[in-house]
């Protein structure tokens, strides 16, 4: 079998374990002699796997009792419309700090519901860190960041003291990668597409008292409504929960637990970040405090060796390589589920083609 190390930004590599076990439960789940896809929403059998995907969930990330899991659809895109939708209430005006393209994509939707104050930006600086000198206004409904940002490379190591503002963070692109205290956060809000499975899911986890009842609001875009219908308003998509549930037994039986699976995360990271540090040839294109530990962009000395090396990389197994328009160069995304294996292989590599072009 030729499969690829995949290093896509999302929709990402997902372990062979887990599409082992989905391919062997595909034509017939647990002698019910049909799959997951087949199933009612409302069938015992489907509201096993939905229990246990949540239930999962919340052990994995140790969610407190006051937050909700919502099954969502619509990405995490719709998120930057239904937080402001939902949230905005008193001040009908939230603060954001801006660091690049997905914080940017959600501050246009906020200004179509209520005021957004950029406090901070690092645009000046294409993005390549996380601005951390503002002050967090009084007079807002939340605060949004977005934690990891896939295009750039930008992580918030620490998060910001918001005190009593709700923090609403997006975390695409760095749920599961690590422990995290959710009672930081007001909500949290991921599409599944990297560590959490496929696309077709997004992952809402929010405090119960910010769920409010708003009769204005389109029923499927409301948090209460789907809340109050256990995520199940309509047809969820049932086999994007299955395979989450799927992603969460397999994290649960190779690393344990989510500081297991950090420090492995913290490896892989390192091992190209060494590289980049200890180079003429290639450079990281994020100041180090603030550096992902899943999307790892960089470039080389020029524009005609970034190409050559995506293609040449491409030959030898390693796809999707290639940088975000918007930044150039190339992008290394390791989720969880990309092998130490993978990335011993890129460095390698990495330092192969250095030799051969420096
Ligand atoms: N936020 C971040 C940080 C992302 O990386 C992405 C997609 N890559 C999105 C939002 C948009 O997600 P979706 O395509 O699920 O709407």
């Amino acid at each position: 079998m030729n499969r690829v190390y995949n290093f896509s930004a999302g929709p990402s590599q997902m372990s062979e374990k887990v599409l082992e076990k989905a391919a062997s439960e595909l034509l017939n789940y647990k002698g019910t002699g049909q799959s997951v896809m087949e199933m009612s929403h409302r069938s015992k059998e489907f509201l096993e796997v939905f229990e246990s995907c949540r239930s999962k969930l919340i052990e994995l990330m140790n969610i407190p009792s006051n937050y909700k899991v919502l099954f969502l659809q619509g990405g995490a895109s719709l998120q930057f419309s239904m937080i402001p939708m939902n949230l905005l209430k008193k001040n009908k005006k939230a603060a954001v700090v801006n660091t690049g393209a997905w914080s940017k994509k959600a501050i246009k939707e906020l200004k179509k519901i209520g005021d957004a104050e950029v406090v901070a930006s690092s645009e000046e600086d294409t993005f390549s860190y996380i601005p951390k000198d503002y002050k967090v206004p009084e007079d807002i409904d939340y605060f949004y960041i977005c934690e990891n940002n896939t295009i750039y490379g930008t992580k918030y190591h620490e998060l910001p003291d918001t005190g009593d503002i709700p923090l609403v963070a997006d975390l695409s692109s760095c749920i599961l990668s690590e422990p995290i205290d959710v009672s930081k956060y007001g909500v949290i809000f991921a599409g599944a597409q990297k560590n959490l499975g496929m696309a077709g899911l997004t992952l809402v986890i929010i405090r119960e008292d910010l769920i409010e009842e708003n009769d204005a609001l389109p029923s499927m875009l409301s948090y209460k409504v789907q809340a109050d219908n256990d995520s199940m308003f309509n047809t969820p998509p049932t086999y994007a929960i299955y395979m989450l549930g799927l992603v969460l037994e397999w994290i649960k039986d190779e690393f344990g637990s989510l500081e297991n699976l950090e420090k492995v995360n913290q490896k892989k990271a390192n091992m190209i970040y060494d590289v980049l540090d200890n180079s003429e040839f290639y450079r990281g294109t994020v100041v180090k405090e603030d550096r992902s530990l899943m999307n790892i962009p960089f470039v080389t000395i020029s524009k005609e060796l970034d190409e050559k090396f995506i293609a040449e990389a491409k030959e030898q197994g390693m796809v999707n390589l290639k940088g975000h328009r918007s930044v150039g160069g190339m992008r290394a995304s390791v989720y969880n589920a990309m092998s130490v294996e993978g990335v011993e292989k890129l460095v390698s590599f990495m330092k192969d083609f250095e030799e051969r072009n420096k």
